[in-house]
């Protein structure tokens, strides 16, 4: 009896090691790869700021690399021991200003959003990323996923008129081989409009890949929408 009591405690013992070294390894399953449309960050009754660095292109932005897990859930804020140092991406932020803006008032020149997304999400993925490679890794995805170019080769083009959300996403689909998904807000006016599109992506946060599930809640569009200028 005691020796059966001891080979299960061992048994018990590996497998707690298992899955602790397991979970440690990468604890979460896919990123959400999200871009803003400036636009229609902008014309809301919040409206916006524009960086201290200047108005940005009139492109999509990166909103943030966001591990999630496939059950829906997702983690934050995962090392406080681990906050954004910029220090480390020096070489990176004439290419942030560019690729990833922040429009929120008041003007800043966007440490306090990328220090957000590193510390809620960036630190979540750390056992795959640090920092330099979680920042270099949402800017090689933006290249990769041109959504500006890739609509307007389809037609649909930032003019403030409206377009089916159906025919923006397949656009997206035939463009990047995976099906997106489109969040929308509301402008001034009370109009719905193109917010957001979220790609999904591999654990390594360089491959595009088919998202393992959508994000909770509808999106809040309506089945079209309008695609402000900026
Ligand atoms: P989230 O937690 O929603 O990923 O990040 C949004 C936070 O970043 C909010 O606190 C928001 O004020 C801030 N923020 C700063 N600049 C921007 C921006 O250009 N777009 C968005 N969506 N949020 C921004
Ligand atoms: P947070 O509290 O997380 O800063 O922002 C809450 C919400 O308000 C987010 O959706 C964020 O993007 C939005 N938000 C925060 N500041 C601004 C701003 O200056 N302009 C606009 N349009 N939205 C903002
Ligand atoms: P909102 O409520 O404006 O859609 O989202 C607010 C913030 O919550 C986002 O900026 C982001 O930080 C986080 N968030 C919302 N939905 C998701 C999601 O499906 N996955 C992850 N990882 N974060 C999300």
């Amino acid at each position: 009896v005691l020796s059966e009591a001891q080979d299960s405690d061992f048994f018990y013992f590996v497998q707690q090691v298992t899955d602790t070294s397991m979970s440690e390894a990468q604890d979460f399953d896919f990123f959400y790869f999200v871009q803003q449309w400036p636009g229609s960050y902008c014309d809301t009754s919040q409206s916006c700021c524009y960086p201290t660095t200047g108005k940005p292109p009139s492109d999509f932005g990166i909103h943030g690399l966001w591990p999630n897990y496939k059950n829906g859930s997702y983690p934050s804020y995962c090392d406080p021991d681990n906050p954004y140092d910029e220090s480390e991406i020096s070489d990176l932020i004439s290419s942030m200003q560019e690729n990833w803006a922040s429009l929120s008032c008041p003007s800043n020149n966007g440490s306090t959003f990328w220090s957000h997304e590193w510390e809620k999400h960036g630190t979540c993925s750390e056992s795959v990323l640090d920092q330099h490679g979680y920042f270099q890794a949402a800017l090689k995805l933006k290249s990769k996923v041109d959504l500006l170019q890739i609509l307007q080769s389809a037609g649909i083009n930032p003019d403030g008129r409206n377009y089916t959300v159906s025919v923006i996403a397949s656009a997206i689909r035939d463009g990047i081989g995976y099906t997106p998904w489109i969040a929308c807000n509301v402008d001034v006016a009370g109009n719905r409009q193109l917010y957001e599109v979220y790609v999904c992506v591999d654990t390594s946060g360089s491959s595009l890949i088919e998202c393992p599930v959508f994000p909770q809640g509808d999106g809040k569009c309506t089945s079209s929408v309008e695609f402000p200028a900026f």
